[in-house]
Protein backbone atom coordinates (compact mmCIF):
# COMPACT_ATOMS: atom_id res chain seq x y z
CA UNK A 1 0.00 0.00 0.00
CA UNK A 2 2.28 2.57 0.90
CA UNK A 3 4.99 2.08 -1.90
CA UNK A 4 1.78 2.22 -4.26
CA UNK A 5 1.01 5.24 -2.59
CA UNK A 6 3.95 7.31 -2.92
CA UNK A 7 3.77 6.08 -6.75
CA UNK A 8 0.64 7.60 -7.10
CA UNK A 9 2.15 10.64 -6.00
CA UNK A 10 3.85 10.86 -9.24
CA UNK A 11 7.26 13.03 -9.59
CA UNK A 12 6.67 15.61 -6.99
CA UNK A 13 9.85 16.67 -6.16
CA UNK A 14 9.44 20.43 -8.18
CA UNK A 15 6.26 21.11 -6.53
CA UNK A 16 7.91 20.34 -2.71
CA UNK A 17 11.25 22.28 -3.57
CA UNK A 18 8.63 25.09 -4.08
CA UNK A 19 6.66 25.23 -1.12
CA UNK A 20 9.93 24.39 0.70
CA UNK A 21 11.57 27.93 -0.61
CA UNK A 22 7.95 29.81 -0.01
CA UNK A 23 6.63 28.18 3.47
CA UNK A 24 7.18 29.65 6.65
CA UNK A 25 9.30 27.64 8.93
CA UNK A 26 6.46 26.72 11.19
CA UNK A 27 4.23 25.27 7.87
CA UNK A 28 6.91 23.69 6.98
CA UNK A 29 7.46 21.76 9.73
CA UNK A 30 3.66 20.62 10.48
CA UNK A 31 4.35 19.32 6.89
CA UNK A 32 6.53 17.29 7.52
CA UNK A 33 5.57 15.84 10.71
CA UNK A 34 1.96 15.09 9.19
CA UNK A 35 3.96 13.35 6.41
CA UNK A 36 5.75 11.50 9.07
CA UNK A 37 3.07 10.04 11.20
CA UNK A 38 1.01 9.52 8.14
CA UNK A 39 4.32 6.82 7.26
CA UNK A 40 6.22 6.51 10.47
CA UNK A 41 2.76 6.54 12.90
CA UNK A 42 4.80 8.23 16.28
CA UNK A 43 7.47 5.58 16.19
CA UNK A 44 10.82 6.63 16.88
CA UNK A 45 13.63 3.78 16.21
CA UNK A 46 16.66 3.07 18.41
CA UNK A 47 19.97 1.97 16.60
CA UNK A 48 23.08 1.53 19.17
CA UNK A 49 25.63 2.98 17.83
CA UNK A 50 28.76 1.06 18.66
CA UNK A 51 32.31 3.32 17.28
CA UNK A 52 34.64 0.89 17.22
CA UNK A 53 37.88 2.88 15.93
CA UNK A 54 39.15 6.29 15.67
CA UNK A 55 42.05 5.67 13.59
CA UNK A 56 41.65 7.14 10.17
CA UNK A 57 43.87 7.34 6.57
CA UNK A 58 41.73 10.40 5.31
CA UNK A 59 42.21 13.67 6.26
CA UNK A 60 38.87 15.76 5.74
CA UNK A 61 38.71 19.12 6.25
CA UNK A 62 36.35 19.01 8.61
CA UNK A 63 36.41 15.98 11.02
CA UNK A 64 38.08 15.83 14.10
CA UNK A 65 39.39 12.39 14.09
CA UNK A 66 41.05 13.12 10.42
CA UNK A 67 44.82 11.89 10.01
CA UNK A 68 46.79 14.66 10.74
CA UNK A 69 45.52 15.28 14.08
CA UNK A 70 47.69 14.15 16.52
CA UNK A 71 45.95 15.59 19.42
CA UNK A 72 43.52 12.52 19.06
CA UNK A 73 44.33 9.48 21.33
CA UNK A 74 43.39 7.15 19.36
CA UNK A 75 42.12 4.15 20.03
CA UNK A 76 40.74 0.40 18.70
CA UNK A 77 38.10 -1.59 20.17
CA UNK A 78 39.38 -5.88 20.20
CA UNK A 79 36.75 -7.98 18.35
CA UNK A 80 35.74 -9.40 22.00
CA UNK A 81 35.12 -5.90 23.05
CA UNK A 82 32.93 -4.98 20.00
CA UNK A 83 30.78 -8.13 20.55
CA UNK A 84 30.52 -7.88 24.29
CA UNK A 85 28.91 -4.24 23.46
CA UNK A 86 26.88 -5.85 20.99
CA UNK A 87 25.49 -8.35 24.02
CA UNK A 88 25.08 -5.48 26.20
CA UNK A 89 23.16 -3.75 23.64
CA UNK A 90 20.83 -6.88 22.97
CA UNK A 91 20.18 -7.34 26.69
CA UNK A 92 18.66 -3.44 26.58
CA UNK A 93 16.96 -4.34 23.86
CA UNK A 94 18.16 -2.77 20.89
CA UNK A 95 17.92 -4.52 17.73
CA UNK A 96 19.83 -2.61 15.42
CA UNK A 97 23.63 -1.90 15.95
CA UNK A 98 25.33 0.51 14.09
CA UNK A 99 29.63 0.03 13.99
CA UNK A 100 30.88 2.99 12.74
CA UNK A 101 34.80 3.57 12.15
CA UNK A 102 37.15 5.93 10.45
CA UNK A 103 39.07 4.73 7.26
CA UNK A 104 40.72 2.40 9.61
CA UNK A 105 43.60 0.07 7.29
CA UNK A 106 43.40 -2.22 10.51
CA UNK A 107 40.05 -3.04 9.72
CA UNK A 108 40.77 -4.90 6.61
CA UNK A 109 37.43 -6.19 4.94
CA UNK A 110 38.33 -9.79 5.97
CA UNK A 111 38.86 -8.79 9.43
CA UNK A 112 35.18 -6.67 9.20
CA UNK A 113 33.94 -10.06 7.60
CA UNK A 114 34.39 -12.42 10.54
CA UNK A 115 33.65 -10.13 12.86
CA UNK A 116 30.58 -9.67 11.42
CA UNK A 117 29.95 -13.35 10.88
CA UNK A 118 30.79 -13.82 14.78
CA UNK A 119 28.33 -11.06 16.08
CA UNK A 120 25.77 -12.46 13.42
CA UNK A 121 26.20 -16.14 14.94
CA UNK A 122 25.21 -14.03 18.54
CA UNK A 123 22.46 -12.04 17.71
CA UNK A 124 19.01 -13.19 17.12
CA UNK A 125 17.44 -13.30 13.48
CA UNK A 126 15.56 -10.22 14.20
CA UNK A 127 18.62 -7.97 14.74
CA UNK A 128 20.51 -6.06 11.78
CA UNK A 129 23.76 -4.84 11.10
CA UNK A 130 24.78 -1.45 9.86
CA UNK A 131 28.35 -0.63 8.63
CA UNK A 132 30.10 2.83 8.58
CA UNK A 133 33.36 2.39 7.58
CA UNK A 134 34.08 4.70 4.40
CA UNK A 135 34.16 3.58 0.90
CA UNK A 136 35.16 0.26 -0.16
CA UNK A 137 35.35 -1.55 -3.55
CA UNK A 138 31.99 -3.14 -5.07
CA UNK A 139 34.02 -6.32 -4.21
CA UNK A 140 34.34 -5.43 -0.84
CA UNK A 141 31.10 -4.27 -0.49
CA UNK A 142 30.13 -7.96 -1.72
CA UNK A 143 32.12 -10.30 0.62
CA UNK A 144 30.89 -7.62 3.62
CA UNK A 145 27.07 -8.43 2.46
CA UNK A 146 27.77 -11.93 2.28
CA UNK A 147 29.08 -12.01 5.90
CA UNK A 148 25.95 -10.45 6.66
CA UNK A 149 25.88 -6.88 7.01
CA UNK A 150 22.08 -5.80 6.62
CA UNK A 151 22.82 -2.03 6.12
CA UNK A 152 25.39 0.49 5.09
CA UNK A 153 25.82 4.14 6.36
CA UNK A 154 28.01 6.30 3.52
CA UNK A 155 27.14 10.34 3.61
CA UNK A 156 27.79 11.95 0.15
CA UNK A 157 28.49 15.06 3.07
CA UNK A 158 27.78 17.74 -0.01
CA UNK A 159 26.52 17.34 -3.34
CA UNK A 160 28.62 19.93 -5.32
CA UNK A 161 31.80 18.25 -6.81
CA UNK A 162 33.75 21.63 -6.15
CA UNK A 163 33.05 21.83 -2.33
CA UNK A 164 33.48 18.20 -1.90
CA UNK A 165 37.12 18.10 -3.69
CA UNK A 166 38.03 20.78 -1.38
CA UNK A 167 36.90 19.32 2.15
CA UNK A 168 38.21 16.29 0.89
CA UNK A 169 41.47 17.27 -0.68
CA UNK A 170 40.53 16.16 -4.09
CA UNK A 171 39.21 13.04 -3.58
CA UNK A 172 35.67 12.95 -6.03
CA UNK A 173 32.36 13.05 -5.07
CA UNK A 174 31.27 10.66 -7.71
CA UNK A 175 33.36 7.92 -6.60
CA UNK A 176 31.42 8.42 -3.29
CA UNK A 177 28.20 8.42 -5.52
CA UNK A 178 29.42 5.13 -7.28
CA UNK A 179 29.71 3.32 -4.09
CA UNK A 180 25.71 4.09 -2.80
CA UNK A 181 24.91 2.86 -6.24
CA UNK A 182 27.24 -0.35 -5.51
CA UNK A 183 25.07 -0.63 -2.28
CA UNK A 184 22.03 0.03 -3.69
CA UNK A 185 22.72 -2.97 -6.09
CA UNK A 186 24.04 -5.44 -3.83
CA UNK A 187 20.89 -5.36 -2.02
CA UNK A 188 22.33 -3.38 0.96
CA UNK A 189 19.53 -0.92 2.86
CA UNK A 190 21.47 1.90 1.82
CA UNK A 191 21.93 5.11 4.10
CA UNK A 192 24.05 8.69 3.15
CA UNK A 193 23.53 12.08 4.10
CA UNK A 194 24.96 15.16 4.53
CA UNK A 195 26.64 18.06 6.63
CA UNK A 196 24.47 21.21 6.91
CA UNK A 197 26.12 24.16 7.25
CA UNK A 198 29.58 23.99 5.73
CA UNK A 199 31.50 27.01 5.04
CA UNK A 200 31.08 27.98 1.01
CA UNK A 201 27.39 25.84 0.85
CA UNK A 202 24.68 27.58 -0.44
CA UNK A 203 20.97 27.58 -0.33
CA UNK A 204 20.89 25.74 -3.38
CA UNK A 205 23.89 23.72 -2.73
CA UNK A 206 21.14 22.22 0.55
CA UNK A 207 18.41 21.62 -1.82
CA UNK A 208 20.63 19.56 -4.65
CA UNK A 209 21.92 17.66 -1.58
CA UNK A 210 18.37 16.98 -0.78
CA UNK A 211 17.35 16.03 -4.14
CA UNK A 212 20.38 13.49 -4.21
CA UNK A 213 19.40 11.82 -1.75
CA UNK A 214 15.85 11.22 -3.38
CA UNK A 215 17.23 10.40 -6.61
CA UNK A 216 19.54 8.07 -4.95
CA UNK A 217 16.25 6.38 -3.07
CA UNK A 218 17.87 6.01 0.34
CA UNK A 219 16.46 4.00 2.93
CA UNK A 220 18.08 6.24 5.57
CA UNK A 221 19.31 9.65 5.42
CA UNK A 222 21.08 11.15 7.89
CA UNK A 223 22.02 15.12 8.32
CA UNK A 224 23.56 16.78 10.96
CA UNK A 225 25.07 20.48 11.38
CA UNK A 226 28.41 20.66 10.84
CA UNK A 227 30.43 22.09 13.83
CA UNK A 228 33.52 23.04 13.33
CA UNK A 229 36.06 21.53 15.15
CA UNK A 230 39.49 23.52 16.76
CA UNK A 231 41.66 20.62 15.84
CA UNK A 232 40.53 21.04 11.71
CA UNK A 233 41.22 23.69 8.84
CA UNK A 234 37.92 24.65 9.42
CA UNK A 235 38.11 25.97 12.67
CA UNK A 236 37.32 29.41 12.16
CA UNK A 237 34.47 28.55 10.10
CA UNK A 238 30.77 30.15 11.57
CA UNK A 239 28.87 28.13 13.00
CA UNK A 240 25.67 28.14 11.12
CA UNK A 241 22.16 27.95 13.14
CA UNK A 242 20.67 24.84 14.15
CA UNK A 243 16.96 25.85 11.83
CA UNK A 244 19.09 25.46 8.54
CA UNK A 245 19.47 21.17 9.73
CA UNK A 246 15.90 21.12 11.28
CA UNK A 247 15.03 22.68 7.54
CA UNK A 248 16.74 19.86 5.85
CA UNK A 249 15.34 16.94 7.82
CA UNK A 250 11.44 18.36 6.84
CA UNK A 251 13.04 18.63 2.97
CA UNK A 252 13.88 15.12 3.14
CA UNK A 253 10.77 13.85 4.69
CA UNK A 254 8.64 15.89 2.33
CA UNK A 255 10.76 14.07 -0.61
CA UNK A 256 11.77 10.86 0.98
CA UNK A 257 8.64 9.76 2.94
CA UNK A 258 9.49 6.55 3.52
CA UNK A 259 13.02 6.75 4.88
CA UNK A 260 14.30 5.94 7.98
CA UNK A 261 15.78 9.92 8.87
CA UNK A 262 17.41 10.09 12.27
CA UNK A 263 17.59 12.90 14.63
CA UNK A 264 21.39 13.22 14.85
CA UNK A 265 23.90 13.64 18.13
CA UNK A 266 25.24 16.56 16.32
CA UNK A 267 21.82 18.15 16.41
CA UNK A 268 22.02 17.44 20.36
CA UNK A 269 25.51 18.93 20.25
CA UNK A 270 24.45 22.22 18.88
CA UNK A 271 21.09 22.90 20.66
CA UNK A 272 19.88 21.16 23.79
CA UNK A 273 16.66 20.72 22.07
CA UNK A 274 17.97 20.05 18.57
CA UNK A 275 17.24 16.25 18.38
CA UNK A 276 13.54 17.17 19.29
CA UNK A 277 13.46 20.17 16.81
CA UNK A 278 14.34 17.23 14.17
CA UNK A 279 11.66 14.90 15.52
CA UNK A 280 9.00 17.66 15.48
CA UNK A 281 10.28 17.82 11.50
CA UNK A 282 10.04 14.78 10.37
CA UNK A 283 12.45 12.52 11.85
CA UNK A 284 11.90 9.01 13.09
CA UNK A 285 15.33 7.89 14.29
CA UNK A 286 17.37 8.04 17.25
CA UNK A 287 21.06 6.74 17.56
CA UNK A 288 22.13 6.07 21.53
CA UNK A 289 25.79 5.82 21.35
CA UNK A 290 26.62 2.81 23.44
CA UNK A 291 30.53 2.95 23.19
CA UNK A 292 32.42 1.93 25.99
CA UNK A 293 32.40 5.20 28.08
CA UNK A 294 35.92 5.08 28.09
CA UNK A 295 36.21 5.89 24.74
CA UNK A 296 33.45 7.98 23.59
CA UNK A 297 35.75 11.55 24.45
CA UNK A 298 37.86 10.13 21.81
CA UNK A 299 35.90 10.05 18.88
CA UNK A 300 34.86 13.65 18.32
CA UNK A 301 34.24 14.73 14.82
CA UNK A 302 33.31 17.64 16.18
CA UNK A 303 33.74 19.43 19.67
CA UNK A 304 31.45 19.26 22.53
CA UNK A 305 29.64 16.16 21.55
CA UNK A 306 26.92 14.97 24.04
CA UNK A 307 26.41 12.46 25.98
CA UNK A 308 30.13 11.76 25.89
CA UNK A 309 30.12 10.88 30.14
CA UNK A 310 27.38 8.63 30.58
CA UNK A 311 26.89 4.62 28.73
CA UNK A 312 24.23 5.39 26.04
CA UNK A 313 21.69 2.43 27.97
CA UNK A 314 21.26 5.53 30.84
CA UNK A 315 20.57 8.01 27.81
CA UNK A 316 17.85 5.74 26.93
CA UNK A 317 15.84 6.22 29.50
CA UNK A 318 16.35 10.41 28.60
CA UNK A 319 15.88 9.76 25.19
CA UNK A 320 12.13 8.01 26.28
CA UNK A 321 10.93 11.35 28.17
CA UNK A 322 12.29 13.57 25.04
CA UNK A 323 10.41 11.76 22.57
CA UNK A 324 7.46 11.82 24.40
CA UNK A 325 7.46 15.94 24.33
CA UNK A 326 6.84 15.69 20.59
CA UNK A 327 3.99 12.65 21.81
CA UNK A 328 6.28 9.85 20.22
CA UNK A 329 7.39 6.84 21.73
CA UNK A 330 10.61 4.78 21.32
CA UNK A 331 10.81 1.60 19.03
CA UNK A 332 13.30 -1.19 19.96
CA UNK A 333 12.27 -2.98 16.81
CA UNK A 334 14.38 -3.74 13.67
CA UNK A 335 12.97 -0.79 11.68
CA UNK A 336 13.59 -1.66 8.24
CA UNK A 337 12.83 0.26 5.93
CA UNK A 338 9.57 0.84 4.41
CA UNK A 339 11.15 1.30 0.73
CA UNK A 340 11.79 -2.21 1.10
CA UNK A 341 8.56 -3.44 2.38
CA UNK A 342 7.35 -5.45 -1.23
CA UNK A 343 11.10 -6.34 -2.00
CA UNK A 344 11.95 -9.76 -0.60
CA UNK A 345 14.46 -9.35 2.25
CA UNK A 346 18.07 -10.23 1.03
CA UNK A 347 19.00 -13.33 3.03
CA UNK A 348 22.61 -14.12 4.16
CA UNK A 349 24.46 -15.69 0.92
CA UNK A 350 21.78 -13.78 -1.46
CA UNK A 351 24.46 -11.48 -2.49
CA UNK A 352 26.47 -11.05 -6.41
N1 LIG B 1 34.52 6.90 8.06
C1 LIG B 1 33.09 6.84 7.89
C2 LIG B 1 32.37 7.57 9.02
C3 LIG B 1 32.56 9.05 9.01
S1 LIG B 1 32.21 9.90 10.51
C4 LIG B 1 32.73 7.36 6.53
O1 LIG B 1 33.61 7.82 5.81
O2 LIG B 1 31.58 7.28 6.13
C5 LIG B 1 30.49 10.17 10.34
C6 LIG B 1 30.04 11.53 9.86
O3 LIG B 1 30.34 12.56 10.77
C7 LIG B 1 30.68 12.03 8.57
O4 LIG B 1 30.14 11.38 7.47
C8 LIG B 1 30.34 13.52 8.62
O5 LIG B 1 29.13 13.81 7.92
C9 LIG B 1 30.14 13.79 10.12
N2 LIG B 1 31.10 14.81 10.61
C10 LIG B 1 32.45 14.79 10.51
N3 LIG B 1 32.98 15.94 10.98
C11 LIG B 1 31.94 16.70 11.40
C12 LIG B 1 31.84 18.01 11.98
N4 LIG B 1 32.92 18.76 12.22
N5 LIG B 1 30.60 18.48 12.27
C13 LIG B 1 29.51 17.72 12.06
N6 LIG B 1 29.54 16.50 11.51
C14 LIG B 1 30.74 15.98 11.19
Amino acid sequence: MIAEDIAQTGNDAPSVIGFYRTASMEELIRKADAVCRQYHSNKVWLRGLIEFSNYCAMDCQYCGIRRSNSNVHRYRLTEDEIVITVQKGLEAGLRTFVLQSGEDPFFTTDRLCRLVERIKNTVPDNAAITLSCGIKTKAQFRALKNSGVDRYLMRFETSDRQLYAKLRNGVKLEDRVRALYDLKDLGYETGSGYMVGLPGETEDIRISNALLCRKLSLDMVGVGPFIPHPDTPLFSAAQMPIELAVRATALLRLLLPLANIPATTAAGTLDPMGREKMIEAGANVLMPNITPVEHKKDYLLYPNKICIGETGFECLGCLSSRVALSGKVLDFGRGNSLGRAFIPETRRGDAR
